[in-house]
């Protein structure tokens, strides 16, 4: 809550602590497919968020009992390094990190074709290396760019942010502090080619039309990293094709 005496968090000219604008996003920057052991992986800066996600899969169920006859089974894994937040967090899984695998993996699985594959299972780990406020977001960026990635097929891409309210006003992607000291949080995941909300969460206190607003800013927010994460994917694609061809002309030219 705003408390008396507490630093503001927007200054009158309407700028943030780390100088966005109330409707800005921080910088993202993407990389997809940088672990070669894992079938997918992307590793996403959100401002000072550092996220990395590797996924396998679809592989055979281990224990088999877990395993169901119609559909894949989706395993998620949140976990936040020791060294992510400013005091050492102890590295075995706390309550919120239990709680974030199950609502990631619940915000990704709409979009799989988990039908495709019976009776296997497909891992997807996310590993917070620096949080900085919206890592369950960057974490679910991270996770859709590496199904992606693991040639997993998918009805789309889910993206996420989450927007608030910060000395009462409405602003998109919450940084620590402003999640911290803010009025309310609201981080939502969404999939615009399906127009579906596949997270949507809250934290704080909102009237019913600020909720409608944040949630609409944060849905707007979604879709500008959707287009970012459509656009990565497309470089990584275009580079492994430059690789491919590559390797097709240098056979060429040893035949000849
Ligand atoms: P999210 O990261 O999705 O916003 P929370 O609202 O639970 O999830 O956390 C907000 C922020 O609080 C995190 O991004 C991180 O910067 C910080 N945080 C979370 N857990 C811890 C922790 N154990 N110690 C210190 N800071 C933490």
């Amino acid at each position: 809550m705003v408390g008396k005496g507490r630093k503001k968090l927007i200054s009158k000219g309407g700028v943030r602590v780390d100088g966005r604008k109330p409707g800005d996003l921080r910088p993202i920057k993407i990389k997809v497919g940088l672990l070669e052991r894992a079938d997918g992986s992307a590793y996403v800066e959100l401002g000072k968020n550092k996220i990395l996600a590797a996924v396998y899969g679809p592989r055979e169920v281990y224990p088999r009992h877990l395993s169901l006859h119609s559909r894949a089974l989706i395993r998620c894994r949140y976990h936040m390094a020791p060294f992510s937040v400013e005091e050492r967090k102890s590295p075995a899984p706390s309550r919120r990190e239990v709680e974030l695998s199950t609502v990631i993996r619940d915000a990704l699985e709409p979009v799989i074709f988990t039908e495709f594959y019976p009776r296997t299972v497909i891992d997807i780990f996310i590993e917070v290396l620096q949080a900085d406020g919206g890592t369950r977001g960057t974490g679910i960026i991270a996770a859709s760019l590496a199904l992606a990635d693991a040639g997993i097929p998918m009805r789309d891409l889910v993206a996420a942010c989450a927007a608030g309210k910060v000395d009462g006003q409405l602003v998109l992607d919450l940084n620590d502090v402003e999640d911290k000291e803010g009025e309310a949080d609201l981080p939502v995941a969404y999939a615009p080619q399906m127009e579906a909300v596949t997270l949507l969460q809250m934290d704080g206190t909102l009237t019913k039309d600020e909720f409608e607003r944040a949630l609409k800013l944060a849905v707007d927010g979604c879709k500008q990293i959707h287009a970012l994460l459509k656009e990565a994917l497309r470089g990584r694609y275009l580079a492994v094709g430059d690789v491919v061809e590559a390797g097709v002309k240098k056979g060429k030219g040893g035949e000849s």
